[in-house]
């Protein structure tokens, strides 16, 4: 490594507010981190509770009277279909940014997760007209029906995992209702937000619609989860921030919050499963149990694929697994493996640092883990997979849902009943059957329990950007 690591010129890392580049109102700056190796990749401006200020003042206009709210739904999606066609021509740059950032494949960013934003763009661009209220059958002599408004200022909080596509989850819908936004990207990845800003104001957003205040969880997302002129806050990220997200809105001024949490998704595969297929899908998955039938022969092939697997730099195409995104994941992910190891679950293989710098870990797969050990209940976030063993249908819809967590599940069968049995019972707000992570524009995407509410994705997911008034009038002389 080393001489030969791609690094791309960074264009902007200032804040985005009324649709210009600024520097924060302090003049900090903050060090954005390469996890390849560690070092700086560029320094980004520190927005704080002023900028955050600045921001929602420029949202608000932009909200009262300006224009977006005021086109027809038909003309926003008209530029809405135009930004999709710029972060189409700039897949490349966007994809960049993110692997750079948090060491995300590149590959896979500028084949899927991107041009996937593009298309989500296009689809909630063709929601934007097709929004509307319903006419009311009264029960005295009255004309009553709904109109549904855009709500206001939202403020969407992104993590880092996926920068570019979170980013477009909360703001495609949000421009398809009508909304203005203050967006806060993660510290770890601010870069592919502030590109994508100015994406937007080529494609005829107009200045105040789309605001990107980078900066610290702390003090300028808890500035956005307390404002008094923000009107929905859309957040995702770890249960512990949603929460202090929920709190901070209640005590300001009672906006609603959506919120896509934390998960410990179990992925069940049962005796008749296609090994193979089990095998591809239990990639992403934490929580693997394994039907005793199969157990044996699943942690051979487990073991043996890793072998594989091949880490390192995300821009190279022969690699599956870049760095963790940051020191402060590297050293969880490792604090958690030394917990498995000391609660007694025997690692099969991993379970260490990989390579001499930047922030990799091996592949790690546990195996005799219990249901009380810290591995089995806790979000890992890292490629650290335990494995566990069950004899019926019972005891997996049980284990499954042993967990606070409810975000997804994986079931890996052939047998149709045991499908739709598993799927019925598991209480995850997501069921994958013979995939994993299997996400789609047209399907809602949420956690049930402490995984959060409020879907993104699916058509539905504009409903949480808007709010409904309900009219109603005299059809003729009234008793009132
Ligand atoms: P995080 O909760 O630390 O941070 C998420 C965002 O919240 C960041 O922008 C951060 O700056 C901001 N933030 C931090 N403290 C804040 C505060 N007090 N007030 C307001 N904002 C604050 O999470 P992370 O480490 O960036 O992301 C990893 C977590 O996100 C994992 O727990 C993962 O499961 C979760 N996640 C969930 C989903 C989902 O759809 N359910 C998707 C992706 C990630």
């Amino acid at each position: 490594m080393g001489s030969e690591l791609k690094k791309p010129e960074i264009k902007f890392t200032k804040l985005f507010i009324n649709g210009e580049f600024v520097d924060a109102v302090s003049g900090r700056t903050f060090e954005t981190i390469d996890p390849r190796t560690g070092d700086v990749i560029t320094m980004v401006a520190e927005g704080d509770k002023e900028d955050v200020d600045l921001a929602v003042d420029a949202a608000r206009e932009a909200f009262d009277h300006g224009k977006w709210p005021r086109l027809t739904g038909f003309e926003r999606g008209k530029i809405m279909m135009k930004f999709a066609d710029l972060i189409e021509q700039h897949v490349e740059e966007i994809a960049t940014l993110d692997a750079l950032e948090v060491g995300k494949l590149f590959l896979l960013n500028k084949l899927y997760d991107v041009p996937g934003s593009a298309d989500m763009l296009r689809y909630f661009a063709g929601a934007a007209d097709k929004i509307h209220g319903q006419t009311l059958k009264m029960s005295g002599a009255m004309h009553g029906y709904t109109l549904k408004e855009p709500i206001g200022v939202v403020g969407l909080i992104i993590p880092w995992n996926f920068p570019a596509a979170v980013f477009f989850f909360k703001v495609a819908p949000a421009l398809a209702a009508g909304c203005t936004m203050v967006v806060k990207p993660s510290e770890q990845s601010s870069l592919s937000a502030l590109y994508i800003a100015h994406l937007a104001k080529q494609a005829g957003i107009p200045d105040g619609v789309l605001n990107v205040v980078s900066g610290f969880g702390p003090t300028a997302g808890a500035a956005i989860a307390s404002h008094m002129d923000i009107n929905h806050v859309s957040f995702t990220g770890s249960t512990e921030v949603g929460r202090s997200i929920m709190e901070a809105a209640a005590r300001s001024n009672l906006k609603p919050v959506s919120l896509e949490l934390a998960g410990k998704s179990p992925l069940i595969i049962f005796d008749d499963a296609d090994i193979n297929k089990a095998g591809e899908v239990c990639v992403a998955a934490s929580r693997v149990y394994v039907q005793e039938g199969i157990y044996d022969e699943f942690v051979e092939k487990a073991v043996a694929s890793v072998k594989y697997w091949k880490i390192g730099d995300p821009f190279d195409p022969e690699v599956h697994q870049g760095p963790q995104a940051d020191k402060k994941q590297f050293e969880r992910i490792l604090g958690c493996i030394e917990q498995g190891k000391k609660e007694g679950a025997t690692i099969l293989t991993g379970g260490k640092a990989w390579g001499e710098k930047g922030y990799y870990i091996e592949p790690t797969i546990f195996a005799d883990v219990t249901e009380d050990m810290v591995i089995a209940k806790e979000e890992i976030f890292g490629p650290v997979m335990s494995l566990m063993k069950f004899k019926t249908i019972e005891e997996a819809i049980q284990k499954a849902n042993n967990t606070k967590y409810g975000l997804a599940a994986g079931i890996v069968t052939k047998n149709l009943d045991i499908a739709n049995r598993m799927s019925r019972s598991v209480r995850a707000g997501n069921i994958w059957i013979n995939c994993y992570s299997a996400l789609d524009r047209n399907l809602p995407f949420g956690g049930f329990k402490m995984s959060g509410f409020g879907k993104d994705l699916g058509i539905d997911s504009v409903e949480k950007y808007m709010q409904i008034k309900a009219v109603v009038t005299p059809l003729y002389d009234s008793p009132w």
